[in-house]
């Protein structure tokens, strides 16, 4: 539907203009006869505007193209996701918690921090969890050119590949903002797009209990869960209500008979339609 170039704030401001070209045209009585046409040109183009920005935005939405935020499944399956690591002491302490309770996950690391902890990128592919790329320095890809979100891909592809011998095949898109260029960059890369389908806030630290409630309540066959054990590349917030709140969440899940999967496990459960 869309050329792999074509840019959202291009495509806002291209609407934009036609909003306020026809808001004048209205203003001065011009094309208002039988009917507003320009008032009318004006409200399309409005809400064009809206749906290119939700499909940028909304993590279930394939507008742009196909990205997996959950699966379609009988089985009671749910992949856990931890965006913005490494960060110690957190990401050890999730670590253990999972190794503890047997549990796969899923770790989109961002590549700054990966480079500064080797060790702990070696150690989540060590015990069994997935990696995905979240770009090297945590920016909204849709404020940067073509080239400038390849780099932040490639480099970050780079450090993995330094340090654990592969490069992932998932990526999640910090804040899960993309366009049509971003899609086509991560399509080039081999990158699939994995979004989310509960998510907490847990990164507002909105208390232990809030995390776990809110992700609970929405937890169902085949969903993938956003978490945080680290906080960007500034590393500076507190993670440890989301470390307690996820081991509480491993443990009421699995009492509900929920079985943990990686994202690429999860996909494979996908059923056909
Ligand atoms: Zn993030």
């Amino acid at each position: 539907m869309f050329e792999g170039n074509v840019r959202l704030i291009s495509m806002l401001g291209v609407l934009t203009v036609i909003v306020i070209a026809s808001l004048m045209l209205d203003y001065f009585h011009i094309l208002r006869r039988p009917v507003r046409i320009s008032m009318g040109i004006a409200l399309l183009a409005m809400g064009a505007g809206a749906v290119l920005t939700l499909g940028a935005v909304l993590p279930d939405n394939h507008f742009y193209g196909q990205v997996c935020a959950q699966v379609q499944t009988k089985h009671k399956v749910v992949a856990l996701t931890f965006d913005d690591g490494p960060y110690s002491p957190y990401t050890e302490q999730i670590l253990d918690i999972l190794q503890e309770r047997n549990v796969p996950a899923t770790f989109f690391l961002v590549g700054s921090n990966a480079a500064k902890h080797p060790q702990l990128v070696k150690r989540i592919v060590d015990e069994g969890h997935q990696i995905g790329n979240h770009t090297y320095t945590h920016v909204d890809l849709l404020k940067l050119d073509r080239a400038q979100a390849i780099e932040e891909i490639d480099r970050t592809n780079a450090v993995l590949k330094s340090e654990v011998g592969f490069v992932p095949h998932v990526a999640r898109p910090p804040h899960g903002f993309r366009d049509p260029a971003i899609m086509d960059v991560m399509a080039s890369r081999g990158l699939s797009v994995v979004e989310w389908s509960v998510m907490s806030k847990d990164w507002t630290n909105p208390g232990e209990e809030a995390i776990v409630e809110r992700t609970i309540n929405k937890v169902k066959n085949g969903s993938i869960v956003l978490l945080h054990d680290g906080d960007g590349i500034a590393a500076k917030a507190d993670r440890s209500q989301t470390v307690a709140a996820t081991r509480k969440i491993i443990e009421k899940l699995q009492a509900q008979g929920y079985r943990f999967v990686t994202v690429d496990e999860i996909l494979k459960s996908r059923e056909a339609k």
